[in-house]
């Protein structure tokens, strides 16, 4: 699991983050919903270890990560904008982090293909990234984030870019590959019903602070403030 005790982030004089705490349990899906400009990417970040250090603690299976580099994290990333690199082709793009950690070229052509085959697209291991549709793109950047076979999977509006069908389609694959994988998953998402039907528990950001965390239902039926009730829309 997951442990934010007390996280503070400031970019320069402006803090961003004003005191995180939550508890992940491990296996999780865990959605967070909040307004833009309220922390949700900052805060995946610094469980993934980009930008300036917090202050605080980030622990992962118990061990306080936030002096360690990103790459000894255990923690794999889809950022909101999901760029392949274009010159690499669909199979050097999964490599690519795998090459980055040293492991030996015979090891590396199985674990592609079998995160390739994870998603689906194994047909389009040779393919550069501009011959794909989004969402064949979308599935490409999972695969290259599962391959290195993380602990923690941080997945930043990874959906935003699809149509509502593919977006539906993928949400479901990307459930069964979490259950599949037993991955303790951070989802940020705009979509609240995606987050609904998604998510073991939620919870809402606003001003770089947790408003609330619990099951949908419960936000739904007892938010525990009016920022929360009106930004789920059950304010009467
Ligand atoms: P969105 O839903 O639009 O993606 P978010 O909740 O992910 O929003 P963040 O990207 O975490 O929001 O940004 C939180 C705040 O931190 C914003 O006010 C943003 O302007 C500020 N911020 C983010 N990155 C930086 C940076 N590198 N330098 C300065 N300020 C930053
Ligand atoms: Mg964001």
């Amino acid at each position: 699991g997951i442990e934010i005790e007390n996280v503070h982030l400031s970019f320069g004089n402006t803090e961003v983050l004003t005191g995180v705490n939550l508890k992940i349990e491990p296996g999780e899906f865990f959605a967070f919903l909040g307004p833009s400009g309220s922390g949700k990417s900052t805060l995946l970040r610094a469980i993934a270890g980009f930008g300036p250090r917090p202050s605080g603690a980030i622990k992962i299976g118990g061990k306080d990560i936030v002096d360690l580099p990103p790459w000894k994290r255990n923690v794999g990333m889809v950022f909101q904008s999901y760029a392949l690199w274009p010159h690499l082709s669909v199979r050097d793009n999964v490599a690519f982090g795998l090459r980055e950690r040293k492991m030996p070229r015979n090891e590396i052509g199985p674990r592609v293909d079998a995160a390739l085959d994870l998603v689906g697209l194994s047909h389009l291991a040779d393919r550069m990234p501009n011959q794909l549709s989004g969402g064949q793109q979308q599935r490409i950047a999972l695969a290259r984030t599962v391959v290195v076979e993380p602990q923690v999977l941080l997945l930043d509006e990874p959906l935003s870019n699809l149509d509502a069908n593919l977006r539906v389609q993928m949400r479901r694959e990307l459930l069964s590959l979490q259950r599949k994988l037993g991955l303790t998953t951070i989802f940020v998402t705009h979509d609240q019903e995606e987050a609904n039907t998604t998510s073991d528990r939620m919870a809402v950001l606003d001003g770089g602070v947790i408003q609330q965390v619990g099951s949908p239902q419960v936000l739904y039926d007892n938010p525990q403030n009016l920022f929360v009730a009106n930004f789920l829309g059950t304010a009467n």
